[in-house]
Parts: C-alpha cells; sequence; structure tokens
C-alpha cells in the first residue's frame, strides 16, 4: 500500500526529529545521505531499524525529543538479552489512548460495558494500555492484572464483568476453568479482547464456545506504542489499523523488498506522529498479508490479516521449512484433538528429529489416533514426526504466554 501524500509529509516531519535529536536514527540517515523524502518512490530509500538497534540504545538512546517531556517509560519483556526502553511524551500517551479506543469502539464496546483486564501492569506496555484506552472510552476498568484465577472469577461474577481482556493462554485457562465449575451462567461476558500472541483458529473457536462470547484479536507491539494499534470489527476480516498513525509495509523477510497487496511477508512499521521515541521501518518479525479491498463495515481504514507467525518462528527440520502454523492448520482437521499441542526438536542419533505432544479426551483410541496424525504429517509437511498422545489438560496452560515449541538442539550436549 503506497505512503499517501499526507503520511509522506508527516514522515518528513519525524525525520527532522530524529536528525535533531541526533539518535541512533538520525545518524543513520545522515550516513546514508537520505533526509527529506520528495515523493512515494523515496520512501523505500530509508534504512529499515531493527530490535538490535533499540537495544544499542539501551537506556535512553532513543529519544527524540527534551528529557523534560518524557513523561513515561516503558520496556519490551526482554527475555533475552538487554531490554528495549520506550521514552513517551503525554502526546504519545495519549495517542496511544485514542488509538486503543478505537479499538474497544470497533469491537462494539462501550461506556457502559465493564472491562475486566488481566493483562499485566508495570514496565510492560500491556494492562496500562487496556485501561487508558478503557478509560477514554468512559467505560468501568476492573484492573485486575495476571494471576489469581480464583479472585478473577469472583470479581467476573461480583461485578458482572462484560468485556474480557486477556492473552490466548489466559482466556483458555479461565474458560475451562469455568467450565469445569459449571459457572457459565452466573457470569456476563460478552465479548473478549484477546492480545499479544497468535492463536490458532482451533483455540479461538475453544475460547468462543466455552465462554459463549464474541472474540477480537488486537494488535500492538511495545516498541510501536503497546497493544491498541489494531483491530478486527465485528465482521472479523482481518485486522484494522490505524493509517493515520502509523504506515505499514510489508516486506519479503529475506530480501526487504516490498512485497504487492494480498501477499504474505513481514509487518515493517513506520510512526507518523510519535515524539518521545519515532520508529522509521522498524521490523516487527510479525508476518502478515495487506487484505485488499473494503470490509462490509465501511471503514475506511486499511487491514492486515490475522498475524501468521513470525520470521523468527521458522523451524528448520531436515531440510524442511516448518512454521507453526502449518502444524495447527495440520492439527485442526481433527476434531478429537484440543488446541494444545507441544513441540520438542532435539538430536537422536546425530539427526533432528521433532517429537509432537498432542492432547485429546479419554474416549478415544490413543494408537489409532497417533497412526492418522502421523500420517497427516507427512502427507502434509512432508516429514515424519513422532506424535505422542496425551490425555487433555496434561499439556501446560499458561497465565502469559504458552511456549509451545522446545528446541532442545543447542542447549543439550
Ligand atoms: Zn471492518
Amino acid at each position: 500500500m503506497e505512503i499517501n501524500k499526507t503520511q509522506l509529509e508527516q514522515v518528513n516531519r519525524q525525520l527532522a526529529r530524529m536528525m535533531e535529536s541526533d539518535n541512533f536514527y538520525g545518524k543513520r540517515l545522515k550516513e546514508a545521505g537520505v533526509t527529506q523524502l520528495s515523493s512515494p518512490e523515496d520512501f523505500t530509500r530509508l534504512p529499515f531499524s531493527e530490535k538490535q538497534d533499540l537495544r544499542d540504545a539501551y537506556p535512553l538512546g532513543l529519544m527524540a525529543c527534551p528529557e523534560e517531556e518524557i513523561v513515561r517509560i516503558h520496556s519490551s519483556s526482554g527475555t533475552t538479552g538487554t531490554p528495549v526502553i520506550i521514552p513517551y511524551t503525554a502526546k504519545d500517551v495519549d495517542d496511544w489512548g485514542e488509538m486503543f479506543k478505537r479499538c474497544y469502539e470497533f469491537a462494539g464496546i462501550t461506556s457502559r460495558d465493564r472491562i475486566q483486564i488481566t493483562p499485566g501492569y508495570g514496565l510492560w506496555t500491556a494492562g496500562i494500555g487496556f485501561q487508558n484506552g478503557c478509560e477514554k472510552l468512559g467505560a468501568m476498568a476492573v484492573p485486575m492484572g495476571p494471576g489469581n484465577t480464583e479472585k478473577q472469577i469472583k470479581m467476573m461474577i461480583d461485578l458482572q464483568s462484560t468485556v474480557l481482556c486477556a492473552t490466548s493462554s489466559y482466556a483458555l485457562l479461565l474458560a475451562e476453568e469455568i467450565e469445569k465449575r459449571g459457572i457459565r451462567d452466573q457470569i456476563a461476558l460478552k465479548k473478549g479482547v484477546i492480545g499479544s500472541e497468535r492463536w490458532s483458529a482451533k483455540m479461538r473457536e475453544r475460547i468462543s464456545s466455552v465462554l459463549g462470547i464474541e472474540l477480537y484479536d488486537i494488535y500492538g507491539l511495545t516498541e510501536i506504542y503497546g497493544p491498541g494499534i489494531g483491530i478486527n470489527c465485528e465482521h472479523d476480516t482481518g485486522m484494522h489499523y490505524w493509517d493515520d498513525y502509523l504506515y505499514l509495509e510489508i516486506v519479503d523477510p529475506e530480501t526487504g523488498e516490498n512485497v504487492p497487496d494480498g501477499e504474505w511477508g513481514e509487518i515493517v512499521i513506520t510512526t507518523l506522529v510519535k515524539e518521545g521515541a519515532p520508529l522509521i521501518r522498524f521490523r516487527t518479525h510479525d508476518l502478515s498479508r495487506i487484505i485488499p479491498g473494503e470490509c462490509p463495515c465501511g471503514s475506511r481504514f486499511p487491514r492486515i490479516d490475522a498475524i501468521s507467525g513470525r520470521s523468527d518462528d521458522m523451524m528448520k527440520i531436515k531440510g524442511v521449512n516448518v512454521f507453526p502454523k502449518q502444524i495447527e492448520e495440520t492439527l485442526a482437521v481433527f476434531p478429537e484433538l484440543s488446541s494444545e499441542y507441544q513441540i520438542r526438536i532435539s538430536y537422536h542419533d546425530g539427526k533432528a528429529v521433532m517429537r509432537i505432544y498432542v492432547e485429546t479426551d479419554g474416549s478415544n483410541d490413543f494408537k489409532e489416533l497417533q497412526r492418522r496424525v502421523s500420517d497427516a504429517f507427512r502427507s502434509r509437511i512432508g516429514f515424519t514426526a513422532m506424535i505422542y498422545v496425551v490425555e487433555l489438560g496434561f499439556l501446560p496452560r499458561s497465565e502469559k504466554k504458552t511456549n509451545r515449541i522446545i528446541d532442545e538442539r543447542f542447549t543439550a550436549e
């Protein structure tokens, strides 16, 4: 999707801001000799930025305004290595809230709703983002934060929360708990706003059917404000994103070239009005595509497809490239399997072996099921995986993100 005139002017202002502050990208622009854009074609001459650049700028090297204008920082979870710190001005916090409010509105949530917020509060952008948008909307926030399922369910019943905000893992955990206790008729949930990790269609269906609620996928990343930069509408035709705040490109992850609208690739984001830490052509490593055409809802905001994975999630097994999404799609044709699975990759006799654990209830013949799943893998992905069928509830459920892929090839001696 080509950059429009307004967006181009906004990018020029972002470039000027970064050069003036002489932050990492300002320096890079000067080196590259691209300081202002005069046409849409110029845009792709701008260098990319990567998560590593942001790490190198730790702690406050991303700041592109005088420090007295910064009102808050957030940090990405940083499970590996140096974390990333993103400084926000008051306007950044406000813009983010406006985007998030728009997300709730696209999901049909109003000031009469009671929104139970279960993502974490603190350094990361999750809980506080959901809260900021909720308050701007004028709805009632129930700021639970993560965990303590007992208390979550009590508040859900006592306060008659109508909206649940959660990761998909935690939404599943809560749904299964509510089902187990047989208390669905005591809760008033109508909608779920689910973010922060890729989830399978199967998991979505399970949460939606157990709780009897509509689900909305919210998109975002700490480096670009946080959650709230896009969401699906009631027509569920992909996620609308806010092109008055952001410019999105889809590029081939290998070559970095733009791909035509409709084709899959990596999402690259440029902020248009950010003050504290503007980012130009930031490589998200999230895989999606632009959905061409107009949504039946009539909104003018463009759409991307649900995130299908991360470019760095690709597993190379016996020379075959495998994405988690392919595994989920293979499992999806077996209604007798749950949404949960676990992959373990290790070396066995010098060869990479993939073991896949899948769950089913006790009513199936495990051996026979194992053989059918194994056949499906061979014909669909092209190699033999070792399938282990285990009983429902055996695999770990998580309150945050569920780690379904364990690659032991580089850790085991
Ligand atoms: Zn729509």
